[in-house]
């Protein structure tokens, strides 16, 4: 698999690869013009992060992301104050880093995190742009460029886990899914190096299994794992085990339910 990081060339950022699916590129350059924050809805592994890291480098933007997990607090976003050598000094942390340097924040599924976090973004997702560091007494202006993206996958049916209105009405919404097949194809093809025609029956898999989502598995094959899969049968492994290593094993610890993707395998590769 390519290195999926930005690349440095004579100082100036490439974008790392990313084809888009419809005007997603046009609304996020808009919403950055104009200083709105946003959030990415969608299933995980269909190039979410992927879109955020090719727009920051796109705009020139310094890049923080951060995933969020049900530890996260406010203080592991905003900084604090650390022990160095026998002294106390303050340290930021990636949001703050982000509002001080006109940065690109992206906080990758963010419902997962504390309910403290979205206090947090209310005062920088409004006109005030502000974000009050209660710990140091600052209340730090967010410098031009400052965005604030999320991402949400509205696919957990967790009721606990979904963003409050209050908190989801201050951002601009982008919906996400995985690619069409005619994207997808080339996405997968250009991830991993296999060539296209070895690519469409995967990606053929890939949609028969995800049609499957709801009844035997919670979430369908993400193009990731087909990136997955033809990066290993690239590599030379046989096609029946990368698919089951990387396209039916992750979806499901269920003998009979694998038996039953298994059964779709056969029917696509014969
Ligand atoms: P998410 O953030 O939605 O969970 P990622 O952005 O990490 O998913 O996408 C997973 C992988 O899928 C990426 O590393 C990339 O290889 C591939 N990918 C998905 N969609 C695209 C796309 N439109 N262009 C390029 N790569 C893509």
């Amino acid at each position: 698999m390519k290195d999926a990081n930005t690349h440095q060339q004579n100082g100036a950022a490439i974008a790392p690869f990313y084809l888009p699916q419809g005007d997603e590129v046009a609304v996020f350059e808009a919403a950055a013009a104009h200083d709105l924050p946003i959030l990415l809805k969608g299933p995980t592994g269909c190039g979410k992060t992927r879109f955020v890291a090719h727009m920051a480098a796109r705009l020139g933007r310094p890049l923080y992301t951060v995933a969020c997990h049900d530890d996260l607090s406010a203080a592991d976003l905003i900084g604090r104050y650390l022990l160095k050598g026998g002294e106390t000094v303050w340290v930021d942390g990636p949001l703050t880093r982000a509002v001080r340097e006109g940065a690109i924040c992206y906080l990758d599924e963010v419902v997962e995190a504390r309910k403290d976090v979205t206090v947090v973004l209310h005062p920088l997702t409004d006109d005030r742009r502000i974000l009050p560091i209660d710990r140091t007494g600052e209340e730090l202006a967010a410098t031009p460029g400052f965005m604030l993206v999320a991402s949400y996958n509205p696919g957990y049916q967790n009721i606990l886990k979904t963003l409050k209105p209050s908190t989801r009405q201050r951002f601009l919404a982008i919906d996400f899914d995985f690619p069409a097949p005619e994207l997808e194809i080339p996405v997968v093809a250009a991830e991993s190096g296999l060539p296209e025609d070895r690519v469409k029956p995967l990606v053929r898999l890939a949609n028969k299994l995800r049609a499957m989502k709801g009844q035997d598995v919670e979430e369908g094959v993400s193009t990731r794992l087909i990136v997955y899969a033809a990066t290993l049968i690239a590599g030379g492994m046989p096609i029946e085990r990368a698919i089951l290593t990387a396209m039916i094993e992750p979806l499901s610890d269920d003998a009979d339910t694998k038996r039953g993707l298994l059964d779709l395998v056969t029917a696509v590769f014969g």
